[in-house]
Parts: structure tokens; C-alpha cells; sequence
């Protein structure tokens, strides 16, 4: 293999530059009628009656942990996701609680449920489909409804997931969810992010938010506007919004891709001392192909087998470090929860590459490769 394959990559087409060529050829460079139609799209593909777009997923977080959260509130989530997640909790003045994954790498609900029993002054759960699964959505209903608490569901690596009929982004069982469209992520706006919820209320507070605070009414003098909350300027372009129309048409070709990778994967380590975090079944849009191997049955460490599979090309990646064991929270206090899973999954996991354009010929040499250097 000559060329380096990375863990993730985008896949972008002529039609794709057209689309934004057009956008650089028009009035409006930002602010412009893309925005909107992207918004519409998404809101249509997830099925959430509103869509706010924004210039990345941590806006996105941020945007709604300050409509969700109240300073001083406690708010169970997930060590292993990116920084943004929790520290969108931080960004509000809440208060992140971290608890243990379960064996997909989803936050364990069961035990979720232990601290809402608990503390009654935890209120809300943010939890992320992690490498693009949907948390068990009958078990954040009960949640939700049992102890009223708020649920955000980062969607940064779903996009496409469905569970049970349930659409990531449809809200179903949350407030609000997010998406990213970094270029690792499963289409992309180059940076760029997106809200979704079916709550008229908080749609109107986060559009609000995502412009300086700035409200403008049909009665107003012209020239007129008035500032109402301390707001960001957390706006996308109408460049990379038609970026993101002509990408989203595309994700149904995009997961169904993914699958076919997903399932090659799954089948090669069936019987190998390479374990998939989770086997193919329908509940992932598989932002990352996850596996797990017990390297301390091995002569080579996690180190070792990261540079070797560099030396030949393939780019493996870890997702995630502990949140709550970077030095930043560990001078809040965090670090020493009790998190075995979590403490195990970081000894043993890390990601394949994975991504639409990820050839069968690549596909064969990562998995070849891969048991070879095992061995
Ligand atoms: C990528 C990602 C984010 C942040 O998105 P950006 O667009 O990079 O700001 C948040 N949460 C998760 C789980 C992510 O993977």
C-alpha cells in the first residue's frame, strides 16, 4: 500500500465543489437562503421539526447547554467521548458527573439510573451514540419520564443511526441533539455543526443565542434591533451550508458503505483474538469501527502495535482518553471515579479505519495486516 489510510476520511465529489462554487458566485457568501434550506433538509432527514445550523458541534453543544442548564446543576455523562461533550456541561456552569460505559462504549444507563436514585439534584443526562450507536432509546424514555430530567443526546457520530425505528436527531426521547460535520465525521461542512429539537421554546432561545442575542421584529424602527441575552457569533456560511446539502444526499450511500465495512470487519476477526466492540446490528451508522484486544496475552503492547501499523501505512486511532482523567478535570476534582470498564476499555480498545471510500483492497490490508502484526 503506498497510500497512508487514515482512521477517517471525507469523501467529496464535483457536485459537491459545484455546489459551493455556486454559493462564491451568489449575493450571499453567509447569512444567505442556504442556510436555511440546509436546516430544512436536516430537520426532514431526522425527523425533528427544528434545525438550527452552526459553525461546529461544540457551538452546538454550547448553544444548548446554556438553554438546558443551570449553573450548579449536576449532569451525568460519558468519560469516553470527545473534550465538547462534557465540556459543554463546564461552558454552562453545571456540573459534569462522569459514569462508567457499558460493554458497546455507551454510557451505562443502568448505572445512570442508580444516580438519579441517588442525588436528586442531578438534572439531566448527556449522553453520546457513540461511534455512531444510539444509547438504548427504551431505557432514556424511562429515564426521562421517571425522574423528569433533560436529555441531550450528542449525535456527533450519528448522523444516519437508527435504533428500533428511532432516527438519530428525531428527539424522540430528548431535548435536544446535536450533530457534527467535521471532515472525519460522517458528511461534512468542512467545520460545522447542527442543533435539533421539537421544543418551539428552546429553538427560539438557541436561534437567538447563535446571533449575538440580537431580535429584530417586524415593528421595529428599519435601523432597529434589540440585544436580549449575551449571545455568540456561533453563525455557519451559506458556503459551507450548500457543502452540507450536497453531502446529506449522499449519506444514505454513505451508511449503507459504512455497513458493508462494518460487516467485512466483523466477519474477518469472528474467530481471532481481535474482538469487535459490538457485531453488525442495525443500531450503528458506524462513524468508527471499534475493536478490543487483551494485550496482556500478547507479546506486543498498544504502543508497539500503534507504530507498527504507522510503519505500514495504517493509521489507527484511540477514541477516547477518559475525559475525567485530563489534567484540566483533574484540577476540578475528577479523575478517580469508579470506572472499570472504562479503565479496561482504554487498556484494550482502539479504531480501524473506516470511511465511505475505503477501498476492499485497503479494507483486506488493514485486517491482514492487523492479525499479522498481532500474531
Ligand atoms: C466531533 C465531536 C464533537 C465536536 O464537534 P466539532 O464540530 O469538532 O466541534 C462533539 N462530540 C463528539 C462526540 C464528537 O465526536
Amino acid at each position: 500500500m503506498k497510500q497512508f489510510i487514515s482512521y477517517g476520511k471525507q469523501f467529496i465529489e464535483q457536485d459537491d465543489i459545484d455546489a459551493v462554487v455556486d454559493v462564491l458566485k451568489s449575493d450571499y457568501l453567509t447569512t444567505g437562503p442556504v442556510v436555511k434550506v440546509f436546516e430544512k433538509a436536516l430537520s426532514n432527514y431526522c425527523g425533528a421539526k427544528y434545525c438550527i445550523a452552526v459553525a461546529n458541534g461544540t457551538a452546538a453543544l454550547h448553544l444548548a447547554s446554556l438553554v438546558l442548564l443551570n449553573k450548579d446543576e449536576k449532569v451525568l455523562t460519558t468519560p469516553n467521548s470527545f473534550l465538547a461533550t462534557s465540556n459543554a456541561i463546564l461552558y454552562a456552569g453545571a456540573k459534569p458527573i462522569f459514569v462508567d460505559i457499558a460493554k458497546d462504549g455507551n454510557i451505562d444507563l443502568d448505572l445512570c439510573e442508580e444516580e438519579l436514585k441517588k442525588d436528586s439534584s442531578i438534572k439531566a443526562i448527556y449522553a453520546v451514540s457513540f461511534s455512531g450507536r444510539m444509547v438504548n432509546q427504551e431505557k432514556l424514555k424511562y429515564l426521562k419520564d421517571t425522574y423528569s430530567i433533560r436529555i441531550l443526546e450528542d449525535n456527533a457520530h450519528a448522523i444516519g443511526a437508527v435504533y428500533n425505528g428511532i432516527k438519530a436527531g428525531s428527539c424522540t426521547n430528548s431535548d435536544v441533539s446535536i450533530f457534527s460535520f467535521h471532515p472525519v465525521k460522517h458528511l461534512t461542512t468542512a467545520e460545522g455543526g447542527a442543533i435539533t429539537t421539537n421544543s418551539k421554546e428552546l429553538y427560539e432561545k438557541m436561534l437567538t443565542l447563535r446571533g449575538h442575542g440580537m431580535v429584530k421584529t417586524p415593528d421595529m424602527k428599519p435601523w432597529e434591533y434589540e440585544m436580549r441575552e449575551l449571545g455568540f457569533n456561533y453563525r455557519i456560511t451559506d458556503m459551507q451550508c450548500a457543502l452540507g446539502v450536497s453531502q446529506l444526499k449522499k449519506l444514505p450511500q454513505f451508511v449503507k458503505k459504512r455497513f458493508t465495512i462494518a460487516k467485512k470487519y466483523d466477519d474477518a476477526f469472528k474467530d481471532s483474538i481481535v474482538k469487535s466492540l459490538y457485531t453488525f446490528d442495525g443500531k450503528s451508522s458506524y462513524h468508527l469501527y471499534v475493536v478490543q484486544v487483551d494485550f496482556t496475552q500478547l507479546k506486543i503492547s498498544k504502543v508497539e502495535l500503534f507504530n507498527k501499523m504507522r510503519e505500514k501505512q495504517i493509521g489507527l486511532q484511540l477514541h477516547y482518553i477518559p475525559i475525567n482523567k485530563q489534567p484540566y478535570y483533574e484540577k476540578l476534582g475528577y479523575g478517580n471515579e469508579n470506572t472499570p470498564v472504562m479503565d479496561r476499555y482504554y487498556e484494550e480498545c482502539f479504531s480501524l479505519p473506516m470511511y465511505p471510500l475505503l477501498s476492499d483492497d485497503e479494507q483486506a490490508y488493514v485486517i491482514e495486516t492487523l492479525l499479522e502484526v498481532l500474531k
